[in-house]
């Protein structure tokens, strides 16, 4: 995607739509209210800035959408989804990427979001090779807690990866990228679904076509295209092992090599995998999404999961006021 320059002019009116928690919130915004800077992302869909709003002198990611491609592709649902659910969790002090406004010109999209400093979990993975099971444990009590906050609004995030995991500026963790996203009623969401010859009408009519990245993706996406929040849960477990192991846990040459792998549950644990860790992510990783652990959990928080021995130690309610372990 081509970058836009340092201060592109807008070529029609501006059409903001700031976030109503936001202090500029009656303010029309434009690109012209930031200077953009170095590129610190792209993916299929944008590309994303580091950019200074010219008046406060604070920092933004802002995420940059050509209309042409997100039309070409038949992606305008994406970019709803995206705005829908950022919108959504304004409220979540912790744990997700902030939407402050959205504004377009002729030919662009803008998302203007806070900027996660410390880039993706995937590269601090990468930079140590694998996590201590301190800091491990740390992160994954953290995207427990982001977790529970967005199935509580309805929201499954269905593409929950490293590179989809970002780190503040204290290195406290955010989710980004809620493009393929499901919003769903929050007591809907609770109920998990049957699959297979059990479908409801209703059940069925919420089939969808696959999203995700291969790696990541549960059975139950791939096979049914069932929308259950367990599918994240799915992810998370593949996202424990990949901080323990330094790789994720399905790994194949094709994608379609990866799916069967998934399909047939064929992974391995490394020697030395811890034996907590190795339990919690066993019960992560099941076939069947509604005896997942956490699956059945009916309130708010994922007791079941919160209480597995992988968290002996864990303070649940000061996670986020703590200063993350250092990585290593
Ligand atoms: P995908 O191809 O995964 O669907 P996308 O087009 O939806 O990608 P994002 O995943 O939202 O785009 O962003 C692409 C990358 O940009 C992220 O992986 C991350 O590295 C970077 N990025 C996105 N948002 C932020 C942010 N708020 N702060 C810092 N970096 C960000």
């Amino acid at each position: 995607m081509q970058a836009p320059p340092a201060s592109p002019a807008p070529t029609s009116a501006p059409n903001s739509s700031p976030a109503p928690s936001q202090s500029f919130r009656t303010a029309k915004r434009s690109s012209q209210d930031y200077i953009f800077g170095k590129l610190i992302g792209d993916g299929c869909y944008s590309t994303v800035f580091l950019a200074k709003d010219i008046h406060i002198g604070k920092e933004y990611a802002i995420k940059v959408c050509e209309k042409h491609h997100i039309i070409r592709k038949k992606k305008r649902e994406y970019i709803k989804r995206e705005k829908d659910a950022l919108n959504m969790l304004s409220s979540v002090p912790h744990g997700f990427v902030k939407l402050f406004c959205t504004f377009q010109d002729e030919e662009r999209l803008y998302f203007v979001l806070s900027y996660a400093k410390n880039g993706e979990l995937l590269k601090h993975i990468n930079n140590v090779g694998s996590f201590e099971l301190n800091v491990a444990k740390f992160y994954a009590a953290e995207l427990l807690l982001a977790l529970e906050k967005m199935h509580a609004k309805g929201i499954i995030h269905r593409d929950l990866k490293p590179e989809n995991i970002l780190l503040d500026e204290n290195m406290h963790l955010q989710i980004a990228d809620f493009g393929t996203a499901k919003i769903m009623d929050p007591e809907e969401i609770r109920c998990a679904p049957s699959s297979g010859e059990n479908d409801t009408q209703n059940e069925r009519s919420r089939k969808i076509s696959f999203v995700g990245t291969p790696q990541y993706v549960s059975p139950e996406l791939l096979h049914d295209c069932v929308d259950t929040r367990a599918s994240d849960l799915w992810a998370f477990g593949c996202i424990i092992y990949q901080m323990i192991s330094g790789l994720p846990p399905f790994r194949a040459a094709t994608e379609f090599l990866t799916f069967q792998k998934i399909l047939k549950m064929d992974y391995e644990f490394p020697e030395g995998f811890p034996a907590d860790a190795k339990d919690l992510v066993e019960k992560l990783l099941v076939l069947d999404h509604s005896k997942r652990i956490g699956a059945d959990d009916k309130g708010t928080t994922y007791d079941s999961i919160r209480n597995h021995p992988f968290f002996l130690g864990i303070d649940w309610d000061h996670v986020w006021d703590q200063t993350p372990p250092t990585i290593c």
